[in-house]
């Protein structure tokens, strides 16, 4: 009788398989099962020596091969297909059993599928994985929801195939119930939409004020990623830049087209922030310039409008005018993160999950896109002050971001005088700014709200709600 395996992955794509791999190069026994057996068949040609895999054809086989409880992991496309493969499998599973859905799924659908399937006695566990396909063969960030029992189980294998940080831990903990996961994965990529805009923003800056080439530009990334903005996203965009382009010979990033595309989880961010009522405004902005970027008869009809007459800075003034974009980079990713870790505190709180946002910090240290060794100065922020009420309360962030604060305004004008729209470092240094600010102008616009629609006011000076009789027509 061929051995029972420790775990089964169905849905065999590029994840799915990559994941399976991973298992069993630690050591596990992997059951094997794809919709179309085409892909199991290839995985087993093409790496079936890595590992004990155990192929199957139908669910029951699959079920079959599965050591109790079982732990079943579905790697298919988000949404619907999600849906159908949980009809088709829970069935025949019993109480106990663990199904991990390591797919994008929203959180919302991730609560609704542990709940029905709890009913059942089963564990869903809901579990964001980031770093692509490479993090998923080599070690991924790993973010489980679901019940801590599951974790009891299905961690200690985690532990293993996900990556580890530079002090050794893993990079993966138990995140807190039913969607915890999925909604820390889809903050983690809200974050890196808001990394790729600010350093998007970086680059147009050091290319049309400062008059760089994109090799000088790649040159400019690689001393920063030595520096405090150490990070994947930074290394690769140096590697990104100086890159030619075989068949034409120019910049790479000049004959790719200029319109980002989006999968969904950056937008979803920005919606539920919205319901949450907190303030995302880096992430919004991320998402709002992909969106814009796309709108190419609209960009089209506007191209004739006119700017500000712009003229390149001297080779000196490039300099410093570079080490100034280095300090609005680092401030404005600090407030992204803000804006990040606010959003997890705010869901934590709304649905009952008591996330340790520093272990959050500690997870995305390694294997997930945003990677950064800024990490750790969060970690280490929630970890002397676990009640912070915000990073920018952190006091080593705020005296760092307070010593970036007269470059970055510095930038964010020239930005303006030269007619490059930085919308990801505008928006951050207005954030900062309100959050400072003594006293806002929130005071009109409430008495504006009682002016028209009697939405009544309170005072400072007094306790209670009051409504002002305003005189006139209206
Ligand atoms: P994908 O292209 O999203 O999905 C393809 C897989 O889904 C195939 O195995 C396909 O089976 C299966 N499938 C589709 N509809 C199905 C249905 N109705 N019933 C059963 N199976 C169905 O694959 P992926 O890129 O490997 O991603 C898998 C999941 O991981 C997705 O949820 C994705 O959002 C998430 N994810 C992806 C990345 C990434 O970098 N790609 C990173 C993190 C998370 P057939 O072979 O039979 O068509």
């Amino acid at each position: 009788m061929t051995e029972k395996a420790d775990i089964g992955v169905t849905g065999l794509a590029v994840m799915g398989s990559n994941l399976a791999r991973n298992f069993a190069r630690h050591g596990f026994t992997v059951a094997l099962h794809n919709r179309t057996k085409a892909k199991t068949d290839a995985l087993i040609k093409d790496h079936g020596d890595e590992g004990d895999f155990v192929p199957t054809t139908t669910a029951e086989e699959f079920v079959a091969a599965l050591e109790r409880p079982r732990r079943l992991l579905i790697m298919v496309k988000a949404g619907e297909p999600t849906d159908a493969v949980i009809a088709e499998f829970a069935p025949l599973l019993e109480s106990g059993d663990v199904i991990i859905d390591g797919g994008n799924a929203h959180f919302e659908d991730t609560r609704r599928r542990e709940r029905e399937l709890r009913e059942q006695g089963i564990h869903f566990v809901g579990t964001g994985v980031s770093g692509g396909e490479e993090g998923a063969l080599n070690g991924p960030s790993i973010m489980p929801g679901g019940s801590a029992e599951s974790y009891g189980s299905l961690g200690p294998m985690l532990e293993q195939i996900a990556a580890k940080a530079k002090d050794g831990k893993p990079c993966t903990t138990h995140i807190g119930p039913d969607g915890a996961g999925h909604f820390v994965k889809m903050v983690h990529n809200g974050i890196e939409y808001a990394d790729m805009q600010l350093i998007a923003e970086a680059y147009h800056l050091l290319r049309a004020v400062a008059g760089y080439s994109p090799a000088q530009i790649a040159e400019i990334f690689r001393t920063w990623n030595d520096g405090r903005l150490d990070s994947y996203l930074i290394q690769i965009t140096a590697e990104v830049l100086a890159h030619t382009d075989a068949a034409t010979g120019k910049p790479f990033v000049d004959v790719v087209a200029d319109q980002a595309e989006q999968k969904g989880t950056g937008r979803w961010t920005v919606q539920v922030a919205l319901d949450l009522g907190v303030p995302v405004s880096g992430i919004a902005e991320a998402v709002f310039a992909r969106s814009l970027s796309g709108h190419a008869e609209l960009r089209a009809a506007s191209r004739d409008l006119p700017g500000p007459r712009g003229t390149t800075l001297d080779e000196k003034a490039a300099a410093r005018f570079a080490d100034q974009v280095e300090q609005a980079l680092y401030a404005s990713k600090i407030v992204s993160y803000t804006q990040g870790f606010h959003q997890i505190q705010t869901g934590s709180e709304e649905y009952g999950w008591d996330i340790d946002l520093g272990a959050i910090a500690s997870i995305w240290r390694g294997g997930c896109i945003i990677r950064a060794a800024f990490l750790d100065r969060i970690t280490a922020a929630y970890a002397s002050r676990p009640d912070l009420p915000s990073l920018l309360s952190d006091e080593r962030f705020a005296q760092e971001i307070g010593a970036a604060q007269e470059d970055w305004r510095t930038v964010v004008a020239a930005a303006v005088q030269h007619g490059v729209p930085v919308p990801g470092f505008s928006a951050a240094l207005a954030y900062y700014d309100a959050l400072r600010a003594e006293r806002l102008p929130a005071a009109l616009t409430q008495a504006q709200r009682d002016f028209f629609g009697a939405h009544t006011y309170r005072r400072d000076d007094r306790e209670g709600t009051f409504h002002t009789l305003w005189g006139g027509d209206r």
